[in-house]
C-alpha cells in the first residue's frame, strides 16, 4: 500500500516530497510551519529513522490510547512538564518476550541540520508503568526491557526538566535487528541497477581530480598541470588495508574509509556516529557509497604483486589511470621474483600452465599465450592467474555441466585432470610462499589465509571448488576426496599442510560465520578425531602467538582472532553432540592452559590480556564457563569480568 504522511491525512497542502523515498508528507507534521523557512531537502520520519540506525527496521508504530495520532508533537515546556501516554502491545507481546522484537521509545529533534536522529536533550525522564526508568543515548532509540511491560496497558511518562522549545516528536516503534553484515548487502544492492552510470561518474570524478590546474599559484592557470593523484589505502580506523573502500556520496576527497568498519564502529550509538573520518561531513546510512574504481585498484594491486600487496599503503595514479607503487617496494617485489624464478617450483608451475593450454584449443589458450608471451614466459605468477583466468572462463563458458557441479567427487577429477596432477609430487601441492617470516609481519588472521590460498597449488584446489559451490560442507566433502584422489593421508606427513587447507577454506569472504565456527565444522565433517582437532588447536594457536604478539595491530582485529580462538577452545563437536558439559569444560581449560602456559605468560605480559580476553568471550559464551577464571588464579589476570564489562557482545562481534 502506498503510504503518505505519518498524519494518515490524504491531503496534499504544504506537503514536500521525502528525499529518500519520495513519499508526500506535510511541513506542519515535521513542525515547520507556514512562516517558518523549509530546508530544500528533507527525509521523512521513516528515513531519518533508517538514516540513522539502519541495524534496526521498523516493523510497527504502538498507537497511544488517549491520544487521536500515533506520534505526539512536543513544542514548548514548562519546567517539570510532564506526558503521560497509555498503550498496548496487543499480538506483538509474545514476540517482544522472545526477543524477536524490541520495544523503543523515540523523541526527536526537528529542524536539525544534519537531519539525523537526536534527542532534544539528555535531560528527559522516561517512566515506563511507574516504575522502570528508561536510559537512553542521545543518538538512538530507548529500549524498553520485556520485563517493564506488561500484556495489557502500559503507561509511559514523559517528564520534560527544563523550560525550552523541544520542537520535537514522540512516539514508540516495534523494531528488529538487523545485522551489519546484511546493512552492508542493502547498500552494494542499492548501486545494481546504476552501476554502469555511478562507475563513469567516478572516473569523471577521478578525472577531474587528476587534471585539476593547481589552485594555489596563479601563473598555472593558463597551463593546465598534469600531476599525479595520490591514493591512501589504509581504513583511517583500523590502520588496515582497505577491504571495501567507500566514503560519502557529498565528500570532495579520494581517500576512503573500509565499509565493514565504518559499519561495525557506527552500529552503536558514539558521539561522531555517521561522520566521515576524512572531512567530517555526516555520511548516514543513505549517503554512503562505494568507490568501484578502488575497489578494482585493490584487485589489481592483488594481482600484479601477490607477495607484497598488503604492504601498500599508498599508490599514485597518472591521467590514464595507471598505478604506480613505491619505488622501494618495487624493488624488493622484484628481488622475491628473481628468487622464486631460480627455484624449482617454477618447472611445476610451468608445467600446470602448459596442461592448462593444451587442455582446449580455444579462445582461452589464445589469451593465456599472449599473456605468457608478453612476460617472456618466465613468471610464475601470471602462470597462477592464468590458472584462475582459464577456470573462470570455463565457468563462464558453461563448460562444467550442471550434473558435475553437484558431485563433489567429478569435481575434484575434472580438476586433477584438468591440472594434470596424478604425476605431480605430492608435497608440492601444498607448497607456499608462505614461511613464518610472513607470518610474523602479518596481523591479520585472514590475510595470511588468502596468502595460503592464493599460491598453492591446492590453493588453486579451494578457489575452484570455491567457485562452483560455495557451501561449507560441499568444501570439506570435496577435500576428502582430494586427499584420498591423491592418496595423501590426513594424519600422516601432511597432516599440518591439510591444515592449512582447512583453515584457508574457513575464511568465509562474506563473513556469515566466524573463521573459528567454520574450522570447526570442516574438522568434523572431515571426521577428524577430537584428540587430533585438539593439536589442531594447539598448532594454529602457537602460529597465532607470533601475530598476537603484535599488539600494534588495531585491537578490533585482535577481538576478531579472540573470537576466533573462543570458538576453537569450544569443544562442542557437531557430531559428538552426546559428551557431557563438564568434559568440553575440563577439555577447554586443559588446552588453553597447555597453549598460555604461565612461563609464557611471564615472558610476555601482553598475551596475559588476550588470555583474559578468550576467557571473557567463552564466559559469553555459554553458562559452562561461568566462573573459568577460578581455573587460572595463578595467572594473575585480576579480575576479568570488571576489565571488560563495557565490552558489547552481540554473536560474533565484539565493541570496545
Ligand atoms: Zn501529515
Ligand atoms: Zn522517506
Ligand atoms: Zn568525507
Ligand atoms: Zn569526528
Amino acid at each position: 500500500m502506498y503510504k503518505q504522511c505519518y498524519c494518515e491525512q490524504q491531503n496534499s497542502l504544504d506537503s514536500f516530497s521525502c528525499i529518500t523515498c519520495k513519499r508526500q508528507n506535510h511541513w506542519p507534521c515535521y513542525d515547520y510551519q507556514i512562516t517558518d523557512k523549509q530546508p530544500l531537502e528533507q527525509r521523512c520520519l521513516d528515513c531519518i529513522f533508517q538514516a540513522s540506525n539502519p541495524f534496526k527496521q521498523i516493523e510497527h508504530y504502538v498507537r497511544f490510547n488517549n491520544k487521536k495520532s500515533k506520534i505526539f508533537q512536543i513544542g514548548k515546556t514548562v519546567q517539570e512538564q510532564q506526558f503521560s501516554f497509555t498503550f498496548e502491545v496487543n499480538k506483538y507481546y509474545e514476540d517482544i518476550k522472545k526477543n524477536q522484537i524490541i520495544l523503543s521509545i523515540f523523541c526527536i529533534k526537528m529542524k536539525e541540520q544534519k537531519q539525523l536522529f537526536v534527542w532534544p536533550s539528555t535531560n528527559i525522564e522516561i517512566l515506563v508503568n511507574e516504575r522502570y526508568q528508561i536510559k537512553y543515548h542521545e543518538t538512538d532509540f530507548a529500549y524498553v526491557s520485556p520485563n517493564n511491560i506488561v500484556n495489557g496497558q502500559n503507561r509511559i511518562q514523559l517528564i520534560f526538566k527544563d523550560k525550552n522549545e523541544y520542537n520535537s516528536l514522540f512516539g514508540i516503534l516495534l523494531v528488529k535487528n538487523i545485522e551489519w553484515q546484511e546493512v552492508k548487502q542493502q547498500i552494494m544492492d542499492a548501486d545494481k541497477d546504476q552501476i554502469e552510470q555511478i562507475i563513469t561518474q567516478q572516473k569523471v570524478f577521478y578525472f577531474d581530480k587528476i587534471n585539476k590546474p593547481n589552485e594555489n599559484s596563479e601563473e598555472s592557470i593558463d597551463v593546465q598541470v598534469q600531476s599525479n593523484l595520490s591514493i591512501n589505502l589504509l581504513d583511517p580506523f583500523t590502520q588496515q588495508q582497505l577491504q571495501l573502500p567507500a566514503r560519502g556520496k557529498n565528500c570532495q576527497h579520494v581517500n576512503c574509509f573500509d565499509l565493514n568498519t565504518f559499519l561495525i564502529f557506527n552500529s552503536q550509538p558514539n558521539k561522531c556516529r555517521w561522520t566521515c573520518p576524512y572531512c567530517h561531513l555526516t555520511t548516514a546510512y543513505d549517503q554512503i557509497q562505494i568507490d568501484y574504481l578502488q575497489v578494482r585498484l585493490l584487485q589489481d594491486i592483488k594481482i600484479d604483486h601477490p607477495n607484497i600487496y598488503y604492504k601498500i599503503q599508498k599508490v599514485s595514479l597518472n591521467q590514464i589511470f595507471q598505478y604506480q607503487i613505491n619505488p622501494k617496494l618495487q624493488k624488493k617485489q622484484m628481488s622475491r621474483k628473481q628468487s622464486i624464478l631460480n627455484s624449482q617450483n617454477l618447472t611445476q608451475l610451468i608445467k600446470i600452465n602448459s596442461k592448462a593450454l593444451e587442455f582446449e584449443n580455444n579462445q582461452i589458450q589464445f589469451e593465456i599465450v599472449e599473456l605468457q608471451k608478453r612476460n617472456n614466459y618466465t613468471s610464475a605468477y601470471i602462470t597462477f592467474k592464468s590458472a584462475k583466468k582459464l577456470i573462470q572462463k570455463i565457468k563462464q563458458k558453461e563448460l562444467l555441466k550442471n550434473n558435475i557441479v553437484k558431485d563433489t567427487s567429478e569435481l575434484v577429477k575434472y580438476f586433477c585432470n584438468l591440472f594434470d596432477l596424478k604425476y605431480y609430487d605430492k608435497f608440492s601441492v601444498f607448497d607456499s610462499q608462505v614461511d613464518l617470516q610472513y607470518l610474523e609481519s602479518q596481523q591479520d588472521f585472514e590475510l595470511i589465509c588468502k596468502a595460503i590460498y592464493e599460491n598453492t597449488v591446492s590453493g588453486l584446489f579451494i578457489y575452484f571448488i570455491r567457485f562452483v559451490t560455495p557451501s561449507i560442507k560441499s568444501f570439506a566433502q570435496a577435500i576428502m576426496q582430494f586427499s584420498s584422489h591423491l592418496k595423501l593421508s590426513f594424519k600422516l606427513n601432511y597432516q599440518k599442510k591439510m591444515l592449512e587447507l582447512f583453515l584457508a577454506a574457513s575464511y568465509d569472504k562474506n563473513e556469515k560465520y566466524s573463521q573459528g565456527y567454520n574450522f570447526k565444522v570442516i574438522c568434523s565433517l572431515c571426521k577428524v578425531t577430537n584428540d587430533e582437532y585438539t593439536n589442531h588447536i594447539i598448532y594454529l594457536s602457537q602460529k597465532l602467538r607470533t601475530i598476537f604478539y603484535n599488539l600494534n595491530a588495531s585491537s578490533l582485529f585482535i577481538v576478531r582472532n579472540c573470537i576466533n580462538l573462543s570458538h576453537m577452545f569450544d569443544q562442542d563437536f557437531i557430531y559428538n553432540k552426546l559428551r557431557e558439559d563438564q568434559d568440553i569444560y575440563e577439555s577447554s581449560v586443559e588446552t588453553i592452559k597447555e597453549i598460555y602456559s604461565a612461563q609464557i605468560l611471564k615472558e610476555n605480559p601482553n598475551v596475559s590480556e588476550i588470555l583474559a580476553l578468550i576467557l571473557y568471550l567463552l564466559y559469553r559464551k555459554d553458562k559452562i564457563y561461568e566462573n573459568i577464571w577460578n581455573q587460572f588464579n595463578d595467572y594473575n589476570l585480576g579480575n576479568v569480568k570488571k576489565k571488560f564489562k563495557n565490552l558489547e557482545y552481540q554473536n560474533d562481534f565484539c565493541y570496545l
